[in-house]
């Protein structure tokens, strides 16, 4: 049972130090127990309080890990309804259906299609990270293909009604923490033990919430912890409807029995890959913790991708590009230098405009807090002695055999301190506007 903000007002300091960034350690233990806070904020909570404290701070949605190594994947551990109330934290993922009723070129054709698909953006990648493997046919053909499955590193769902054939995909994915699908209010006993025995995470199964959670208190009364809903929805309303519910009931009541992450099959609500698309992308706003999808396409999954990242950025950070030396069109000692800051926006139109010149050129980008080139310059963190400390350190003299760096027109002012910084360069003030880099570059003599 949660404690409330009183209740943990009580194990508190109660020395208002402020330490936390809350004005006293009442405000703090209010937010604290809407899951706003988090307890490790507080640096002076004694391990004993800590112990007792541990439920109510711990997130209402329960993070559950899927898979292992590089491909591991954590969902729920949500805390708010609305990104912008604080920010979203575990990403959903997105797995490919491969069933066993596919022909045997199929199989090998999606089984390679999640590493096939992965994409760099602002330095990470972004990719899908699991595969579903569906039970309808033949028991032995299935765990060939489960066998198939573990030899790639992808996350793994395995989809079966039969407790026997899922104890045997178990044993071949032992210690690879695949996800069971599903426990339902006439197998629990069955799933439930095989969750228990070989510690991997399962799937709450029904027709609707209500046996959701029925099958759910059943998994928790045995002591299963991770546990991921399915509720059964097989239509864009009804999914949307039950996402909902189930964010509001754990988020706002504090509902045990619906505090976990979900999965959702938009194949079953749409007949075709677009529509099947559109679902996925109103999943990933309206809280899916897993989407499976009845295929993968560039045009399908991109798109998911993309917006994925956006949406499980913290909206309370700029978004930043790795400081850095990027290489643009195969740049080479002659080439030239630009520098400019790692707001990621910036970056992209300063790095697409100069792939659009086709000049090679090496783009010095500065980490300026995701400050924007202006801002930054204002707040101090873009100006010359900065940017010519951080010319210096980051190695670009290495790859070029002249000494000139272009700066943003905007910042013309810098080029005076810049050159105090690095004596012997030339530094060269570029356009005021990105658009106009192109037409710049193409006159670049070294
Ligand atoms: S840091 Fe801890 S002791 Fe200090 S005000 Fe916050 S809750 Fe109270």
């Amino acid at each position: 049972m949660a404690l409330t903000g009183i209740e943990i007002f009580k194990l508190l300091p109660k020395t208002n130090c402020k330490d936390c960034k809350f004005p006293t350690c009442l405000a703090f233990a209010m937010a604290l127990a809407a899951g706003k806070a988090e307890l490790d904020t507080c640096p002076h909570v004694s391990d004993e309080a800590k112990a007792q404290l541990k439920d109510a701070s711990a997130p209402p949605i329960r993070q559950v890990s899927i898979g292992t190594g590089e491909y591991e994947i954590k969902i729920g551990g949500e805390t708010v309804l609305f990104r912008h109330e604080k920010t979203f934290f575990n990403k959903p993922g997105f797995a490919l259906l491969i069933s066993d009723e596919f022909g045997d070129d199929e199989i090998d054709r999606r089984m390679s299609l999640p590493s096939f698909y992965q994409y760099e953006r602002i330095g990470t990648t972004l990719r899908p990270e699991l595969i579903a493997l569906k039970h309808k046919g033949e028991d032995e053909r299935f765990l060939n293909i489960v066998r198939k499955a573990k030899e790639r590193p992808y996350g793994i769902i395995i989809m079966c009604e039969k407790a026997s054939i899922v104890k045997e995909a178990l044993e071949i994915l032992k210690g690879r923490r695949p996800l069971i699908y599903a426990a339902t209010t006439e197998n629990f006993t069955h799933f439930g033990a095989l969750s228990k025995e070989y510690e991997s995470p399962i799937i709450a199964k029904g027709n609707d919430i209500e046996e959701v959670c029925s099958v759910t208190e059943k998994l928790i009364s045995m002591g299963i912890k991770d546990i991921v809903i399915d509720t059964g929805a097989k239509t864009i309303k009804q999914a949307l409807q039950d996402q909902i519910i189930v964010r509001r009931s754990a988020i706002l009541k504090r509902y045990k029995p619906l505090g976990f992450p979900t999965i959702v099959f938009p194949y079953t609500m749409a007949n075709n890959l677009m529509k099947e698309t559109l679902i996925a992308s109103a999943m990933i706003a309206k809280y899916a913790g897993i989407i499976v999808l009845s295929d993968f396409m560039g045009e399908s999954i991109f798109p998911l991708l993309l917006l994925r990242l956006n949406i499980y950025t913290d909206p309370q950070r700029p978004m930043t590009t790795q400081e850095g030396i990027y290489p643009i069109n195969n740049p080479d000692e002659n080439s030239p230098v630009l520098v400019t800051c790692n707001f990621s926006l910036t970056y992209f139109i300063v790095s697409g405009e100069i792939e659009n010149s086709r000049v090679p050129s090496w783009l010095c980008v500065m980490d300026t807090e995701g400050l924007s080139v202006l801002t930054a310059w204002a707040a101090g963190k873009f100006v010359g002695d900065l940017v010519g400390a951080f010319i210096k350190r980051c190695g670009i003299e290495n790859n070029i055999s002249h000494r000139k760096v272009i700066i943003p027109g905007y910042t013309a002012s810098i080029a005076g301190d810049m050159e105090e910084v690095l004596p012997g360069w030339e530094i060269i003030v570029g356009p005021r506007e990105a658009s106009q880099i192109p037409s710049f570059l193409k006159t670049w003599k070294n």
